[in-house]
Parts: structure tokens; sequence; C-alpha cells
């Protein structure tokens, strides 16, 4: 009786998963795609409390307690900009536990002497293998993304093949436990080749293509979560882990969509290893046109058509606040405001959305890429904040760019553009930007915050 009312939990787990993924494509109803997640992962942990597999409820109480004193500064604490790199460390957490239960369940089974049956020893190989490079994986990522170790590709010579052989070794190992379960130093010998291949894997990838590998090791994460599943024959963990597992796919796949770059190109091609490629391409040669907040301010206050471009520097500076209501000053003197958003500005998909939706600019004004690019050739003032690469012409004009061909916001198109930035800063593919120096362009320095204050203070004023 009991096992049905656990699988019936289970399913409506499930269900809440896959509604809340689906609430959490648009931006309206994300929030409570977020909390209808948290319900679902409440109900399937409730279930599963009453697993009559339990052995001890004062371990899982003081697991609970500690997961609960590192999560909370993790979830409350770290900034925005920070995102990559504490789920990067999550990732890392969560493909632990897969590999310590599969190598627990190995040793459990060969310990007890019982013959281990090959598709349980084949589900727990699986698991140690996706679980294994998850968490090396996700560590070294960590540890770009935090500044720890250095972001720059890692490279040696014939590293791609070394990985190769490597991650065929460990699959060679896997079929040999498979035929051989009891076979406790191949099991083994997988299980280290499979952390070694997490770390060789992410040292050649360069900082500006880590959110993707980040989200490549979501991917794989969950696919340890499917076999532990099947390891230990508990369904909602296959279900979340598969859900998990494409869905982290699918994301890494937009993400290099958005930049431009191949899978493979990402994960095999070391983006950004060259400074002096860079240089080459850096075409900006032209002075840039400094202006005043005063003046900028003028220019806002009687524009009839604005577009507000947040970036990275936006996050940096936390200055979602003042530009909404900058935004709404200008509104209020009979401008229009429409807030532009590309998938890949900041440094998580979706970052401007959130920002901009806590500030409360409401949804149908933050607009998509592809919608609002029709919109610049018609709008008086484009204000960029804190974006660089995202708005870059240099990604539809120049062909020698590392950036050629990712789709940026138009903002050229504009009849003037105002930009707001500290200093002459590049963006994060470290790519020099021309728009920067187009006579139509008026550079306004400082911190993005500030100037966004003192903009606000003189429009109303004007
Ligand atoms: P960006 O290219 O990183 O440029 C940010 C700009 O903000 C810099 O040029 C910097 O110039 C300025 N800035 C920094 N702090 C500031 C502050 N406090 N106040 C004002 N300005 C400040 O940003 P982006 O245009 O948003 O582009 C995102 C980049 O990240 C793209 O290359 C994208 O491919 C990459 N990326 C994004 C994701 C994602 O999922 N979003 C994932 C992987 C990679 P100053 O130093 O002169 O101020």
């Amino acid at each position: 009786m009991t096992e049905i009312v656990i699988q019936l939990a289970y399913l409506f787990a499930a269900f809440l998963f896959i509604t809340a993924l689906r609430a959490l494509g648009r931006p309206d109803s994300a929030r409570r795609g977020m909390q209808l997640a948290a319900l679902g992962m409440a109900v399937a942990v409730a279930a599963t409390l009453f697993h009559a597999r339990i052995v001890s409820y004062e371990w899982i109480a003081v697991g609970a307690a500690v997961g609960a004193v590192a999560g909370y500064p993790l979830g409350m604490w770290v900034p925005m900009t920070a995102m990559p790199q504490r789920i990067a460390l999550s990732h890392a957490f969560g493909a632990l536990a897969a590999t310590l239960v599969g190598v627990g369940e190995y040793a459990n089974g060969f310990l007890s002497g019982a013959t281990l049956a090959r598709t349980t020893v084949a589900a727990l190989g699986l698991e140690v293998l996706f679980g294994g490079v998850t968490v090396t994986g996700s560590l070294i990522a960590f540890g770009k993304l935090q500044g720890i170790l250095p972001g720059r590709p890692l490279i040696f010579r014939g590293q791609n093949a070394l990985n190769i052989v490597l991650l065929a070794v460990s699959c060679c190992c896997l079929v040999w436990v498979i035929v051989y379960p009891s076979h406790v130093q191949v099991f083994s010998a997988m299980v280290t080749l499979a952390v070694l291949v997490g770390v060789l894997f992410v040292l050649p990838v360069g900082g500006a293509d880590m959110p993707v590998v980040v989200s490549l090791l979501n991917s794989y994460a969950g696919l340890a979560a499917v076999a532990t599943g099947f390891a230990i024959d508990n369904n909602i963990l296959i279900i979340v882990g598969a859900l998990d597992g494409l869905s982290g796919f699918i994301l890494a796949i937009a993400m290099s969509k958005a930049m431009n770059r191949s899978f493979t190109n990402v994960l095999f091609g070391a983006f950004g290893s060259a400074d002096t490629n860079m240089a080459v391409t850096a075409a900006a040669g032209g002075e840039m046109t400094p202006t005043t907040v005063e003046d900028a301010a003028l220019r806002l206050a009687y524009a009839e058509r604005v577009i507000m471009v947040p970036g990275y520097g936006l996050a940096v500076s936390q200055a979602q606040h003042q530009m909404r209501e900058l935004g709404d000053l200008i509104e209020k003197r009979g401008g229009d405001v429409r807030y532009a958003i590309h998938p890949v500005a900041g440094r998580m998909p979706g970052h401007m959305n959130v920002l901009l939706a806590e500030a409360g600019v409401p949804y149908d004004k933050l607009i998509d890429m592809d919608e609002i690019n029709e919109r610049f050739v018609e709008t008086d003032v484009a204000v960029v904040v804190g974006a660089n690469d995202v708005i870059n012409p240099a990604a539809r004009t120049n062909p020698a760019s590392p950036i050629f061909g990712m789709p940026i916001l138009q903002v050229d198109d504009a009849k003037s553009v105002l930009v707001l930035k500290r200093g002459k800063g590049r963006g994060f593919s470290g790519v020099e930007n021309d728009l920067f120096v187009d006579p139509k362009t008026s550079m306004l320095f400082g911190d993005a915050r500030q100037s966004l204050l003192e903009l606000g203070l003189q429009v109303k004023e004007a």
C-alpha cells in the first residue's frame, strides 16, 4: 500500500516538474515555475522518506542539516553575476552524490558476497562514469569562473587525442565490469579515469565558453541521476534525471547558437586562447565622444522612442532599479521606452530578464532580440548600459572577428546611441567595439548605477 502511495506521489512530482519547465519558458510565469519545481521536489523528498529501504533517519537529518547550512548562503548571498560558478558548484555536489551512491551500491553488493546482476553493474558503471566526469569537470569550471584557476584555455599538445583515448579506455572498463562484475580493480580504474577525464575535458575550454560547458555538465549530472534511478530502482530519479539531462543539453546548444559557436568548437576549439588573434581583429581606431549627464539627460527627456540595452555591466553595478526608474521618468514625459533582451547578455541565459523583472519592468516591455532589432531604425536614443559584445557591429561586418556571425542587438541602426560604461574596457570576448567610436555614439563614463541615478535626477528637472 505504502509503495503505491509513494509511486503516486512520484507521478504527481513528475507532473509538477514538467509543468514547472513549461512555466519557466516565459518571464511572466517563471517565478511560478520555480515555485512548482520546489513543490515537486518537496513532494518527491517527502515520499522517499516513507521508503522501506531507509535504514537511518538520523543520518538523513544530519545530511539535510548540513545541506541547508551550505545551501542557504549559496542561494541567498551569491550575487547574480556569480551564478554560473554557483551552478557549477551545485552540479559538482549533485554528481558527487550520484558517484558516491554508485560506488557505495557496488561496494555493498561486492562485500555482501551476493552476485551483482550485470544490469545493475551497467547502471552503476554509467552512474560513476557520468558522475565522476561531472564532479571534477564542474570543479574546474567553478575554479575558472571564480578566478581561482586561469580563465584562459590550458592546452598541451595531443590533448584532444589523450582525452579521447582516456574516454575510450574508461568505456572499455565499463564493458569489462559488466561482463565480470566482481573485478573491483577495473571498477576502481573506471572511477579514477572518469575523474581524470573531467579535469582534462574542461581545462582546454576558455572562460568565455564556460557557461556552455556548465550546461553540458548539467546534462551529464542528469544522466548520472538517471543511471542512479535504474541502479537503486527509483522512478523519480529516472524522470528528474532525464528532464535535467535533456534540458541541460538543449540549453548548451541554445547558448552555442546565440554565440554563433558550434558545439565541437566550444569543446575542442579553445576559444579565446590567442589574445594576438583578437588584437589583429580589433578594428576600432577612432576617438570616443564623451558626453555629460546634463547633455545626455536633455536628449532622453525629449526623445520619443528610447530603447534600453542592458548588458553584463548593468548586472555588475546592480543598476536594474535605476534603469527602470529612468525608463519610468522618460515615459512620464511622453516617451516610449522598451528594453532589449539579448539571449546571452550578462553571464547566463535569461540574466537580463531576471534582473529587469526583479526591478519591476513590465514583461511586455522586455523585447527579445529578433523583435526589437526591427525597432532600432525608428529609435531616437538607444541607451546601452554595460553591454559590449552583444552590440558589437563587428559580429556582422568583420569576418575576421572572433565573434563574427554572433547575432547581435542592432543598436547601430538607432538615430543616436548613448553608452554608459566605466571606461574603455573590452567585452567578455576581448574584442574592440567600433560602435563606441561611431560619430552618433556618445559615451557617458562612470559606474552604471551612478550614471543612471544622475540621469534620472536630471531628466526629472528637464
Ligand atoms: P560584455 O561583453 O561582457 O561587456 C560588459 C561591459 O560592461 C564591459 O565592456 C565593461 O566596460 C562594462 N562594465 C563592467 N562593469 C561596469 C559597471 N559597473 N558599470 C558600467 N559598465 C560596466 O557584456 P555583454 O554585452 O552583456 O556580453 C556578454 C558576453 O558574455 C558575451 O560575449 C557572451 O557571449 C558572453 N557569455 C554570455 C553567456 C550567457 O549565458 N549570458 C554565457 C557565456 C558567455 P568597462 O570596463 O569599460 O566598464
